[in-house]
C-alpha cells in the first residue's frame, strides 16, 4: 500500500545525517530538533502554534482535555473514520455522537451535526477523510452559532488546502479551534516510528495544551492540571525535520498518481472514483473507490495478483464492541453503512510509477471485463 523504503532511499543522506546528529548530540528527550520542528510546521500551515506530541491519539486527546469538558459533555463525530477520533472520547467520560457522512465526499457535514445537537453538546470533531478537508466553512459557521469547539483530525489531511467562499484559503488543521495530527509511517508526512501534533491559532488554548502534553506541569514540579506525558521523540523530529521540506512534492506525487488512477479507471462499470470537492485539494491518504456489488470478489481477485487493498472501514463505529452502551447514534447512518460495504482503497504513495499502477488498473479491467 505504501513504499517507505523507497522514499527513505531518496532522502537517505540527508536523514541519516540528521539521525546521527541527533544521537551524537546525545539530547534525545526535547532535543532542539523538537522546537525546530514544531517552528517549521507552523510556519508550513500558518499556525500560531504547534504543540508536538507522541501519537496523533494522544494529540485528539490532549485537545479534548483542554477544552474544560464535564463528565456526559457530547462530542459529535462521523461514525464513518478511524476508532482513534472517538475512543478518546469515551476515554475521557464524554460522549461520542456518531453521525453520518457524505457520500460523495465521505467527510462529515453542517447538516449532519446540526441535527445532533444538543444542550450537551460542546464540540464536534471534522475528520478529513483519506485526504479531503470537510467543508470547514459551513461546519465553523454552525459551531459559532452553537458555541461549539471544532477539533480537526487532520491525521490524514495534513498539507490539504481548503478555499473559503471568499477566495481565502487555509491549511486544514488550523481552521478550526484546535488541529491534530499523526506521523505515524504510513501517513502522509510520516516518521519511523510514533509522533503527532495538535495546531492552534487561539494562544490560551495553546498554552493549556502545552502544559498538559507535559504532566499538566507550568513550571518544574509544578502542576496545575492532570496532564499526561505524550512527547514527540527527538529523533523523530529530526526525521519529520527533513521530510517536511517535501511534504508539497509528496503531495503533488500522490495527486498525480490519483489523476493516473481516475484517467484509467473513470467510466468502468461498477466502480465510483474519489470525488474531489471543489473547495478542498485533495492529498490522497487513499485512493478510495466504492464498488457496488462485488467490492469482496474484487479485492480477492486483485491480491491473488498480488495487489494489496485494504477496506477503510469495514465497521461502523457503532457497531464496534467498545462502543456498546457508550455514545448514542443520531439519525440514519445509511451512507456509513453503504460505505463500509463498498469502498476499497489501492495503493497510492508517493514513489509509485506507471509500470505498477498499470498493473494495478489491469487487474481492476480484468476482473471488471
Ligand atoms: C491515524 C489516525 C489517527 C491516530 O493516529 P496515531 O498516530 O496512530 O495515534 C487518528 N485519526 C485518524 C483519522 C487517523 O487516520
Amino acid at each position: 500500500m505504501v513504499d517507505l523504503k523507497g522514499q527513505y532511499k531518496k532522502i537517505k543522506a540527508e536523514i541519516d545525517a540528521a539521525v546521527l546528529d541527533c544521537i551524537e548530540s546525545t539530547a534525545f528527550i526535547n532535543g532542539p530538533a523538537v522546537k525546530i520542528f514544531a517552528t517549521s510546521l507552523a510556519q508550513h500551515l500558518d499556525a500560531a502554534r504547534v504543540i508536538p506530541c507522541a501519537n496523533g491519539t494522544d494529540a485528539l486527546q490532549i485537545a479534548m482535555m483542554a477544552l474544560g469538558l464535564e463528565r456526559g459533555d457530547e462530542i459529535i463525530v462521523p461514525a464513518f473514520t478511524y476508532i482513534a477520533t472517538a475512543e478518546v472520547i469515551g476515554l475521557l467520560g464524554l460522549v461520542p455522537v456518531m453521525v453520518d457522512v457524505d457520500p460523495r465526499t465521505f467527510n462529515i457535514t453542517a447538516e449532519h451535526i446540526r441535527k445532533a445537537i444538543t444542550p450537551k453538546t460542546k464540540a464536534v470533531v471534522p475528520v478529513h477523510l483519506f485526504g479531503q478537508s470537510a467543508d470547514m466553512e459551513s461546519i465553523m459557521k454552525l459551531a459559532a452559532e452553537h458555541n461549539l469547539y471544532v477539533i480537526e483530525d487532520t491525521a490524514q489531511a495534513i498539507g490539504a488546502e481548503y478555499t473559503f467562499s471568499d477566495g481565502r484559503k487555509q491549511k486544514v488543521g488550523t481552521i478550526g479551534h484546535i488541529g491534530c495530527t499523526s506521523f505515524f509511517p504510513s501517513k502522509n508526512l510520516g516518521c519511523y516510528g510514533d509522533g503527532g501534533a495538535i495546531m492552534t491559532n487561539d494562544a490560551q488554548l495553546g498554552e493549556k495544551i502545552q502544559i498538559i502534553a507535559n504532566h499538566g506541569q507550568i513550571k518544574k514540579y509544578v502542576h496545575k492540571y492532570i496532564g499526561v506525558n505524550s512527547r514527540l521523540d527527538t529523533l523523530q523530529a529530526a526525521i519529520l525535520g527533513v521530510k517536511l521540506k517535501y511534504l508539497n512534492d509528496y503531495s503533488a506525487a500522490r495527486r498525480k498518481a490519483a489523476d493516473y488512477y481516475d484517467q484509467q479507471l473513470n467510466g468502468i462499470e461498477g466502480i465510483t472514483v474519489p470525488v474531489r470537492a471543489s473547495n478542498s485539494t485533495h492529498v490522497f491518504h487513499q485512493y478510495t473507490l466504492k464498488v457496488a456489488g462485488n467490492r469482496d470478489e474484487l479485492k480477492t481477485f486483485l491480491e491473488s495478483k498480488g495487489i494489496p487493498a485494504m477496506i477503510y472501514y469495514p465497521i461502523p463505529l457503532n457497531e464496534q464492541e467498545a462502543f456498546q452502551g457508550l455514545g448514542r447514534v443520531e439519525g440514519s447512518l445509511d451512507v456509513t453503512i453503504n460505505l463500509c460495504q463498498t469502498v476499497l482503497s489501492l495503493p497510492i504513495h508517493t514513489e509509485m510509477d506507471t509500470a505498477q499502477q498499470d498493473y494495478i488498473i489491469g487487474g481492476i479491467k480484468e476482473f471488471f471485463k
